[in-house]
């Protein structure tokens, strides 16, 4: 059994987590963290999971929990992201985290602690958006020049950032297969209002925000006489989490290095 760490563990995914993994047939709940001064430090992490007792306080003391964990899966918020990673480094601790909307410095640190042991960084950990991730790219390449390339993303009123990670990382497979034309900061529209109109390589980006959308995604292709549309309709978080918990099972075999749900599913390369 591997030893298993979740941090978030009373957020909407982390408890969602401590369900799939205290179910994961690989995985053993070992440790769960939250915020310090968070209502839930104290509590049986299965408990509040609405799971009954599993024997897992719910802790604020992050570093002692990295170190007796083998993976740690994280979604909670990127300054979390950027500690997690350096003490997992340290404690020769693998990692997974899903967590959204990381800046250059959590970048950086995710890179920094996968020289020293095996992380999985994805927006998004469901198996279908990864698949939409390579069905976009190949649209793009199969389509070429003269379409106009718009995303649009809905969720949740309580989700933070805006546009969605998969979003953004739906816009990076299309400019990686157009590179001719720009970069995403030269391409990316986000939202329209007054007189703008459509420049021939922008990438329309849209984020709907209202009540429980779990999150949607379509990419729209559009050209004088068709279009084309991709999409995605997660209707439960139950999809990311299986993904962050099949990342778990699977990082713990991995050398050092960066990862994404695309090497976890086999679909890299
Ligand atoms: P949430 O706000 O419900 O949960 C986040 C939890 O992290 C909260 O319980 C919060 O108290 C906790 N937290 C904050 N600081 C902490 C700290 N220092 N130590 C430990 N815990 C801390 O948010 P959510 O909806 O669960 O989403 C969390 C993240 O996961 C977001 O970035 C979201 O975009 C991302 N997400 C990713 C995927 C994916 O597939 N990769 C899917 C859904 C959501």
């Amino acid at each position: 059994m591997i030893k298993t760490a979740v941090v978030g563990a009373a957020g909407r995914m982390g408890r969602m987590l401590v369900r799939e993994v205290a179910a994961a047939e690989q995985l053993e709940l070992v440790g769960a963290v939250e915020a310090s001064g968070a209502p839930s430090i104290g509590q049986d992490a299965g408990t509040l999971a609405g799971l009954g007792h599993l024997g897992v306080a719910i802790s604020d003391d992050l570093a002692r929990v990295v170190a007796a964990a083998e993976v740690v899966i994280e979604f909670t918020a990127p300054e979390v992201t950027a500690r997690a990673a350096a003490l997992c480094a340290e404690h020769a601790t693998a990692l997974v985290s899903g967590t959204t909307a990381l800046g250059d410095a959590e970048h950086a640190a995710l890179e920094q602690a996968a020289t020293k042991v095996a992380v999985v960084w994805a927006p998004n950990m469901s198996v279908g958006v990864n698949v939409l991730l390579r069905l976009v790219a190949e649209a793009t390449r199969l389509l070429g020049s003269g379409y106009d390339i718009e995303i649009v993303e809905a969720h949740h009123r309580q989700k933070k950032d805006a546009p969605s990670g998969t979003a953004r990382r739906l816009a990076e497979v299309i400019v990686e297969q157009t590179a001719e034309v720009g970069d995403l900061d030269q391409r990316a529209r986000h939202g329209r209002e007054g007189l703008c109109a459509r420049g021939a390589d922008e990438i329309g980006i849209h984020a709907v925000r209202g009540g429980d959308i779990v999150g949607e995604h379509t990419v729209l292709f559009a050209t004088e006489g068709e279009r084309v549309e991709l999409g995605h309709r997660a209707s439960s978080r139950q999809t990311f989490t299986r993904g962050g918990v099949r990342a778990a099972a699977w990082v713990t075999e991995q050398p050092p290095g960066l990862y994404d749900m695309q090497h976890v599913l086999g679909l890299a390369g």
